[in-house]
């Protein structure tokens, strides 16, 4: 059985506090192939980065069933050196302006310390204040004679990971919760499919690391596990929030549908009909912005039938995000519940 244990949590604070902004995965991935020695002779890194390892079942009728998470995360990439410790940089995925000034930031392979920084409150005006700062104004600053970057290199958010009993604390849950669940699922492969996993690249920046890994695996469908933002805090007016897409507490979140993709119908009854029978708590996640590398892999090839299934979390892509120990267990329990009672003729006729 896949569990979550301290091994898993350790492994997630390892990835969590890696870096590995979209288009510069080699730390994570590292980990990765690491983790995976011994459990899978055949991980093979493709051209764009994205580790495909595949364990085949041994039943008769078997789906092939590809599964993801993937291994970037939104941050920085410094573009000009201005001198004097100060690089002018650019925002890699979705991130919100408006939270970076005065956020620590690590830098490089090295992870050199730096600071986005912002003008302190005794050299700025009431007016000032009430501005939004544009992104050409702010610089990522490692102060004079701080040590070698240069343009090119990714810079993340400095949060450490930390864990308060069932409360996890961290950057880029998204998707390293993911990625923890995928390792296990390949240590627990079930028997009655083939399966198909990708750690993907560059999904920030548009599924474009699953597009290609969809081509060379050809799957027959696809899950993807990601995290998702939880919109759950209560209304600024008072008022009980009752619009949230996902809630803290209320389990995996099944896609219905987001941005960019429909889950296959057949799949959504399948992994709610399987968290009812199995007692695992599960919520629909709310349609509304965001996307999975479902987006990609359901266009690929000749369409494959896709399903997203995430972790829910606070404060996605920003500097730290609030998950639960809970939430993260119960996907990874409905995921392999999900697959080891996969009908391998569920994709065989369309619902009327
Ligand atoms: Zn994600």
């Amino acid at each position: 059985m896949p569990t979550i244990g301290n091994a898993q949590l350790k492994l997630l604070e390892k990835l969590c506090n890696a870096s590995a902004v979209s288009g510069d995965e080699g730390e994570v991935r590292k980990i990765v192939l690491d983790e995976l020695k011994g459990h899978a002779g055949d991980a093979k890194v493709d051209a764009l980065g994205n580790v495909l390892v595949t364990r085949l079942g041994s039943g008769k009728k078997r789906l092939k069933v590809m599964i993801t998470a993937h291994m970037d995360e939104v941050g920085f990439m410094l573009v000009a050196d201005d001198g004097e410790g100060l690089f002018r940089f650019e925002t890699i995925g979705g991130l919100d302006v408006r939270q970076l000034p005065g956020k620590a930031v690590l830098i490089g392979k090295d992870h050199l310390p730096g600071v986005i920084g912002a003008r302190p409150i005794h050299l700025t005006t009431v007016e000032e204040r009430k501005q939004n700062i544009p992104l050409d104004t702010l610089r990522i600053d490692i102060g004079p004679g701080g040590g070698k970057v240069k343009p090119g290199d990714r810079a993340t958010f400095a949060t450490r990971f930390q864990r308060n009993g069932p409360v996890l604390i961290a950057k880029a849950f998204d998707d390293r919760l993911g990625v923890v669940s995928l390792l296990e699922l390949i240590r627990n492969a079930p028997t009655n499919i083939d399966l198909l996993a990708a750690f993907t690249v560059q999904e920030e920046i548009g599924l474009r690391g699953a597009k290609v890994a969809a081509f060379t695996l050809d799957p027959d469908l696809a899950l993807v596990m990601d995290a998702t933002p939880a919109n759950d805090l209560p209304d600024w007016d008072g008022e009980e929030n009752n619009s949230f897409n996902t809630k803290l507490g209320l389990g995996p979140a099944i896609y219905i549908a987001d941005s960019y993709t429909f889950s296959d119908a057949r799949l959504v009854r399948h992994f709610s009909e399987t968290a009812q029978t199995e007692g695992i708590p599960f919520q629909f996640r709310q349609p509304g912005g965001g996307g999975t590398d479902a987006g990609a892999i359901h266009k690929a090839r000749a369409g494959v039938p896709s399903i997203s299934v995430s972790v829910p979390h606070r404060y996605s892509h920003t500097a730290v995000s609030i998950a639960r120990l809970d939430d993260w267990k119960n996907t990874l329990a409905l995921v392999h519940a999900a697959l080891l009672r996969l009908p391998p003729d569920i994709l065989a006729s369309r619902p009327a």
